[in-house]
């Protein structure tokens, strides 16, 4: 490799990626700790997208970054569902059953699906089963079980006794028509009713201490609940974030446009943690949305139709999906593709690949060390050994590779030959990837399935002679010298075939994908005849000797 004197071999991480100067930043700002906690999260009130894998990723990211420089990081992620049930959405069924459910705590809405212990739950572990494969391990943090077992009692507490500080807090950032006034009545609390499990209750009285008094509005029960034993009380989002980040020790967690808007529950929160919890706010910063473009129907209508982490891994292998997120910053916009521009990430991929093992060379050294940051961040599970296997002609070739072949790898594999068996399973991830796509995104114009002229159902074409005579051209003189020969030579010969024959050459092309493949077009004609082989090329033509 050239630039195997680079700094960045050697020496601790350079300041080539965004996740490094942000490690950089909480290093400076939060100065040497034992442990560096980071933080993500999400109401699991539906099913978790892509959008929302961004802030996961963005923190793992920059966990990478930290264990890096050699510090000791807490990932945690924490699952908001003692959140209230708002909205029944529609890819779930027993719509009646979820209808009954409305402003119960998510945690206590049945899964309709039967598969797991509650709806929360349900979307809980589409994420969890997920997040390994591409190389993803927080801690996950259960809000509702910490919530039910008193774990926030102080934090409660704190909360209640500085009730109209927080009040006056939320008031700064609100404009005159919207500032809550002296009788307007702010708690920073919520209870989910102990009789009915709805969250419409108020809020009666408090002791200056542990006791909450409640009254439900739907069905009239009057509590008085102990912060300490009680398990139906929790603070309200704009209080409940910064009490966390003080109880967790969080020193980074990014958010999303939403709340990091002007006066944005993140600017709220900073002033809470300050002024009443005495934590500053984490690092953040605000990361941007993300954009599908092209896709299938059947992919996200279970989804309620979103584009969720395993619709993007049934496209491409996790080291792109990485590679997707690791070569973008976070306040930047960005599409993933489901349209023919999959051809283009993975082409991107692969460059970037050829770099970093010194089989193309970067412009710069200073591009080579941001490329090989990236490609670092991207794996899974740490740098490969060797070089993953590419196939010469990239993805492209790799397509039509699995379509002559009818999507069998192992026919695939066979005909590459120059594979290693230890560069088998990513190859193998890969081509499972781009047969979904082809079956089930790209556009109709780019598939083919070969004619077998020994299954049950071929058929011939028909020809006009001119064409006929053509093809069989083709077979009798092309065939039998076309292994001699380079793709261009090859292309020459199916010219003068054409020219031999009187035919124009489109027309001939246009007979020749008809005979192959049942199509007006296909792949370039010379270079398609080579991945077909000699041999399943005659078997073909022959037919129409
Ligand atoms: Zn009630």
């Amino acid at each position: 490799m050239s630039n195997e004197n680079h700094p960045h071999d050697n020496a601790r991480p350079a300041i080539n990626h965004w996740a490094d100067r942000v490690a950089d930043q909480i290093i400076r700002e939060r100065g040497d700790l034992d442990v560096y906690t980071c933080a993500s999260g999400i109401t699991p009130s539906g099913t978790v997208h892509i959008g929302n894998f961004r802030e996961i990723i963005s923190v793992d990211l920059v966990v990478r970054a930290l264990r890096a420089r050699g510090k000791n990081v807490r990932f945690i992620y924490s699952w908001d569902d003692y959140d209230v049930f708002r909205k029944v959405p529609l890819n779930m069924p027993n719509q009646d059953v979820l209808k009954e459910h409305l402003r119960y705590p998510i945690t206590l809405v049945p899964d309709t699906t039967g598969r797991d212990s509650s709806y929360a739950r349900h979307h809980e572990v589409d994420v969890e089963s997920v997040l390994p494969e591409v190389g993803i391990h927080p801690e996950y943090l259960y809000q509702s079980e910490r919530y039910r077992s008193n774990m926030y009692a102080e934090g409660m507490r704190i909360s209640l006794q500085n009730r109209n500080r927080l009040k006056e807090i939320l008031n700064r950032y609100r404009d005159e028509q919207h500032k809550m006034t002296d009788d307007d009545d702010y708690w920073p609390t919520a209870a989910f009713c102990c009789k009915c499990n709805k969250d419409t209750t108020e809020m009666v009285d408090y002791d200056g201490e542990y006791e909450l008094t409640y009254k439900c509005t739907s069905c009239g029960h009057v509590e008085k609940a102990d912060l300490r034993t009680s398990k139906e009380i929790k603070l309200g989002w704009r209080v409940d974030w910064p009490m966390r980040w003080q109880y967790e020790h969080t020193v980074f967690e990014p958010a999303g446009k939403d709340h990091h808007s002007q006066g944005g529950s993140f600017d709220t929160a900073r002033l809470v943690a300050d002024e009443v919890f005495h934590w500053p706010a984490p690092v953040s910063f605000r990361y941007d949305f993300i954009g599908i473009k092209g896709g299938a129907g059947k992919m996200s209508s279970s989804s309620g139709n979103v584009t969720t982490l395993r619709d993007v891994l049934s496209v491409y292998p996790p080291e792109i999906v990485r590679y997707l997120f690791a070569g973008t910053r976070p306040d930047t916009e960005f599409t993933i593709s489901f349209d023919l521009d999959v051809m283009k990430t993975y082409e991107d991929y692969d460059k970037t690949e050829r770099i970093v093992w010194g089989v193309d060379k970067a412009k710069s050294d200073n591009i080579f060390a941001k490329e090989k940051r990236i490609y670092e961040l991207s794996q899974v599970d740490g740098m490969p050994e060797e070089m993953p296997y590419q196939l010469t002609g990239g993805f492209r070739h790799l397509c039509n590779l699995l379509q002559i072949n009818g999507g069998d790898i192992d026919k695939v594999i066979a005909t590459i030959g120059d594979i290693k068996p230890s560069q088998e399973k990513a190859f193998r991830t890969r081509a499972k990837c781009a047969w979904f796509w082809i079956t089930e995104c790209a556009p109709e114009e780019f598939r083919f399935a070969l004619k077998d002229p020994e299954a049950a159902d071929y058929r011939k074409v028909d020809l006009a002679p001119v064409e006929l005579a053509a093809v069989q051209g083709i077979c009798k003189d092309v065939l039998p010298v076309m292994d001699g020969l380079e793709d261009k030579a090859l292309a020459e010969k199916v010219y003068e075939v054409a020219g031999n024959c009187g035919i124009e050459t489109k027309q001939l092309f246009t007979a020749v994908y008809q005979v192959l493949i049942g199509k007006d077009q296909g792949p370039r004609l010379a270079n398609f005849m080579r991945i077909i082989g000699r041999e399943r090329l005659e078997k073909i033509l022959k037919t129409y000797l």
